[in-house]
Order: C-alpha cells, then sequence, then structure tokens
C-alpha cells in the first residue's frame, strides 16, 4: 500500500531509543524535546549583529541582522550553546542555519560563504550531537516575499532549494521549515524539501495576531496545507509565548491527523499584538517582555497531556527554559 510519508521514513535506530526507527513514529510518541533559540542568545552573549542602530530590525527591509555566520566566525560560541541545550534534555538540536539563504546571507556580505556556512553549521550540530540527539537543518524564509511581494516566489524557491540540498550534502536528519510568515513560501519550501526526500516538520510564524498568516491563511488552513503537502508534524514557531499560541496550535491540531510541532518564543505579547517582533521591545530590550521558564514548564505539561509531536523553544529561550520544559514532559504526576 502506497502510504505519503513513505519517502520522509528515517532510519535512526542507532540514535536514541533504539525502538525509534523513524521520525514519524517517534512523533507520533512524543513530544520530542527540541532546542531554543540560537540567534537571540548568541546576540545576547556578543556573537551575532542584530542589526540595530543601522536599520529598522523586523521589517525584513536590512541587509545584516541575525544571520549565522557565528558558525564560521566564533565556532565555539556556536558549539557551548548546542551543548547546553543537549545537556538540558534536548533530543534534537537545529543546526544554526536560519536566515541561511544566499539570498539573505548575500545581502548581510556573506554570499561567497553560503556553502561554508551552511556546511560548518551542521557539522558543529552534528559533533555535538554524537549519537544523543538528531540534527535538523533549518530552513526560513528568505525575506524575498516581504520585500517583493508574492512575483518574488521563484525566486524563493531557488534559494530555498539551493540551501535544502546544502544541508542535505551536510547530513542533517531532517529539515525543520520554520518562521515562514507567507503559507505561499512555506508551499514552495516544502516542494523544495520534497524534492530532497528528507522528513520534514514545518512551523508558521503569525504576526501580528495569530488569527491568520501574513497571506490570509488560518492556521487551521496552514496546517492542513502543510500536512497534506507531506510534512511529519506541523505547527508554530516563534512570536509568542507558550500561552498566547496554544490556541492556535489547538487550531492546527483539530485540523490535521499528523503531530503537532512547537516552539514558542519566550517573550510576552499584548492581547492587541502577538508578536514581539512587531513590539517596541524588540530587539533592544527583550529583558523587559522575557517570560518567566515556568510558563515553558506549564507548556511542557499541557504538550504532554495534550500529545504533541514536538516541542521546543523559539527566541528568548535558553537552556534554563528547555531543562523545565523537558522536566514537565517526562513528568509523571502533573
Ligand atoms: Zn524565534
Amino acid at each position: 500500500m502506497a502510504v505519503p510519508w513513505a519517502p520522509f521514513v528515517l532510519t535512526i535506530s542507532s540514535k536514541l531509543d533504539p525502538a525509534m526507527n523513524s521520525l514519524r513514529d517517534r512523533l507520533s510518541r512524543g513530544p520530542v524535546i527540541g532546542d531554543g533559540g540560537y540567534l537571540i542568545e548568541l546576540e545576547r552573549r556578543g556573537y551575532v549583529d542584530s542589526g540595530s542602530g543601522r536599520e529598522r530590525v523586523g521589517t525584513g527591509r536590512g541587509s545584516g541582522q541575525f544571520t549565522p555566520e557565528v558558525a564560521i566566525e566564533n565556532p565555539d560560541a556556536l558549539r557551548q550553546l548546542h551543548r547546553e541545550f543537549l545537556r538540558a534534555g534536548s533530543q534534537v538540536l537545529q543546526a544554526l542555519t536560519f536566515f541561511g539563504t544566499r539570498e539573505k546571507l548575500g545581502r548581510a556580505g556573506y554570499g561567497a560563504q553560503v556553502e561554508e556556512i551552511n556546511a560548518a553549521a551542521v557539522r558543529l550540530a552534528k559533533e555535538v550531537a554524537g549519537e544523543q540527539a538528531l540534527v535538523a537543518g533549518s530552513v526560513s524564509r528568505t525575506q524575498l516575499v516581504e520585500r517583493e511581494g508574492t512575483e518574488a516566489l521563484g525566486k524563493a524557491r531557488d534559494h530555498l532549494a539551493e540551501q535544502i540540498r546544502l544541508l542535505k550534502d551536510a547530513g542533517v536528519d531532517f529539515l525543520l521549515l520554520e518562521t515562514f510568515f507567507h503559507l505561499a513560501e512555506m508551499k514552495v519550501a516544502l516542494e523544495a524539501a520534497a524534492e530532497s526526500g528528507l522528513p520534514v516538520v514545518a512551523t508558521m510564524s503569525f504576526r501580528p495576531v495569530i488569527s491568520q498568516c501574513s497571506d490570509g491563511h488560518s492556521p487551521a488552513e496552514c496546517a492542513r496545507v502543510m500536512a497534506d503537502m507531506g510534512a511529519s508534524a506541523v505547527g508554530a514557531n516563534c512570536e509568542q509565548d507558550p500561552p498566547r499560541m496554544l490556541p492556535l496550535l489547538r487550531e492546527m491540531r483539530d485540523a490535521v491527523s499528523v503531530p503537532i510541532a512547537a516552539q514558542p518564543a519566550a517573550f510576552r505579547t499584548t492581547d492587541q499584538c502577538h508578536s514581539f517582533t512587531r513590539l517596541p521591545e524588540f530587539p533592544d530590550s527583550l529583558e523587559a517582555i522575557q517570560i518567566p521558564r515556568q510558563a515553558f514548564a506549564d507548556f511542557g505539561r499541557i504538550a504532554r497531556q495534550e500529545a504533541f509531536g514536538y516541542v521546543g523553544g523559539c527566541c528568548g529561550c535558553n537552556a534554563a527554559y528547555i531543562r523545565v520544559l523537558a522536566d514537565a514532559v517526562h513528568s509523571h504526576d502533573g
């Protein structure tokens, strides 16, 4: 019998639980514990450029903000953060390849290092993960659609496909398509991912409110499209803290049969604006809206009770948050 997810079966029997013979199987018995946000944490430690001061960060119009050249410029800093997440309980380490397309890196002045940055990021994550964790290749939006509109989708597809080829060549276990604002761009990323044959976890980001993505689709519609296009788990990441994100995750869960993936931010949003990158605290005053780690402990309990497939964190979520999240997921008395 042909099953739609057959190309996504992944042999990882040597890693983690020996009974775990596919990502899809592991997700269905989740929650798998992800990791947290790398770029904000490494910006705080002085290894990533926020672009603040040169441009209005978050508009997608600038060049250099939050790109992952730390993988080649300060690899020890990235290696250390991977170690912290692994020690905290992460079962997946994301290679820091977020904003690693030639489009974004080129605008930041790293166009000649695209191959080197992507390969180094995967190599570092695999080195730290060893046999203890899976390594996901992070693929995010290009920002072309934000700047040029949907006419740029063809170009975006070429850039995303190129990065996915680099990540596959570098040996990632699966792809994490994340922080897409437009479902249209997520769809071209999913097409490119399907061509790679790698398993996919796909998460959209919703701003300025959780009721629809930037091209007007509800969380339920996004979830259905991502699942229909072959994602092994679907959900949301970034922009909202866990309690703010929960209603949209439940809407997605009710719309699909694949597991739900969630990597919320650790920043408080408001009833009027559900996205921290649209608040004036981003990117230089984020400490003022940092939420306590307890919110991630509560989220871990809910994720276990509601059988989410994959839970981690995004911006603002460091190892302290992942540690309490993992404890809550593994706890049997909550
Ligand atoms: Zn984030």
